[in-house]
């Protein structure tokens, strides 16, 4: 597969930063994208590594019409990696036939960018800020014990737990095998679909009763790609945001719903490929396996997430009734529901601080555990 070169992200640093691309292609002959972003100023910054969400990029950390994470935590005094995993709109895998599934990501993209950034960065301590299916992935690859020795991890919106709603959960059972059969992927920008469209069907139900008039908008808030929930509050997104969602997110590949269908129904993450040996590094189910969780851990969800719920609370709960010895911690921010968490015109304010107190702690455990 041919990789459209990725294109430079606009960077608005008061900093002055840089964004350098890192070459970098997973032992699986998958081409992925990473970057650093250099501050420049000679500081010693500890590296943090962001994962977006499927079908999102690393794009969701720099957007130009906020205070973006990458802003945040340069003013931290951190250097950001952000990987763009094969979950990237940025790179084509979602689009196209070649498929994957999580263990993929669990197995190669993750632990594989963590010994880059290792290698590149001298050893630093590493902390992870990882949304969405990102964190989910990670939970497997650390059950796995292929990410060890991280200083710190934050996951926001899921992490070992994925739970859904009931009508998420039907609607991902029964009309999943459905669409799956009949699409090969759902695209989120209606200008590519066309009125006449296999996908059209789609469009006017997520349609029905929505507020808003932008159908990008209606996809992603409405009724998520069909099967349910909520992806954002309307109101926390910029305009000039909530304009260019089309930009932010991508095709969604109706191949991976029988792992998501998988793990929902479960209740935590598990492994996918069971008749294929390259995946045995992979716990079967990772919340089995959560002994070998070491990191300190801050598992961030919105008080109105209606998407994963209260996914992460019900991680947290059995985290700490199960591993009392882990640090665990759960913050709840009011008034945001799961990508306004990041993509939220005020999110700097509501949501980063909690985030970069996290990170500060951390560290410093790091620098004397050292
Ligand atoms: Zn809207």
């Amino acid at each position: 597969m041919t990789l459209r070169p990725l294109t430079p992200r606009p960077l608005h640093s008061r900093l002055g930063a840089a964004i350098e691309q890192i070459p970098f292609t997973a032992s699986d002959g998958t081409e992925l994208g990473l970057c650093r972003v250099s501050a420049g100023d000679g500081a010693d910054r500890p590296p943090v590594l962001v994962l977006h969400g499927l079908t999102a990029s690393s794009d969701m950390f720099l957007l130009p019409e906020t205070r973006n994470l990458v802003d945040v935590l340069l003013d931290a005094g951190y250097e950001p990696w952000l990987l763009d995993w094969r979950g990237s709109c940025r790179l084509p895998y979602n689009e196209g036939r070649v498929r994957y599934t999580f263990d993929d990501v669990a197995l190669y993209d993750i632990p594989e960018a963590v010994a880059l950034v290792r290698e590149r960065t001298g050893g630093k301590p590493l902390q992870v800020v990882a949304h969405c299916i990102g964190a989910l992935c990670l939970s497997l690859s650390m059950a796995a014990g292929l990410v060890p020795g991280l200083a710190g991890v934050v996951a926001q919106g899921v992490f070992l737990t994925p739970k859904m709603s009931w009508k998420t959960r039907m609607r991902l059972h029964f009309g999943g095998e459905l669409l799956r059969s009949r699409l090969v992927n759902i695209p989120t920008d209606f200008r590519k679909v066309g009125l006449w469209s296999k996908h059209s069907l789609i469009f006017a139900e997520v349609s029905l009763g929505a507020e808003c008039k932008d159908p990008t908008c209606q996809i992603l808030h409405n009724d998520s790609w069909g099967v349910g929930g909520s992806l954002f509050e309307h109101e926390n997104l910029d305009t000039r945001t909530h304009d260019r969602l089309a930009d932010l997110y991508g095709t969604v590949p109706m191949w991976i719903l029988p792992h998501l269908r998988q793990i929902e129904l479960a209740h935590t993450m598990m492994r996918h490929n069971d008749a294929d040996g390259r995946y045995d590094a992979l716990p079967k189910n990772a919340l089995d396996e959560a002994d070998r969780i070491e990191a300190p851990l801050l598992l961030l969800s919105g008080s109105d997430n209606r998407f994963w719920y209260d996914s992460n609370k019900l991680c947290h709960e059995l985290l700490t009734t199960r591993h009392p010895d882990l640090d665990v911690r759960y913050v709840e921010v009011p008034g945001y529901g799961h990508l306004d968490t990041f993509i939220g015109r005020n999110a700097a304010l509501d949501v980063f601080g909690h985030i970069v107190d996290f990170l500060d702690e951390c560290r410093a455990a790091a620098v004397s555990a050292a």
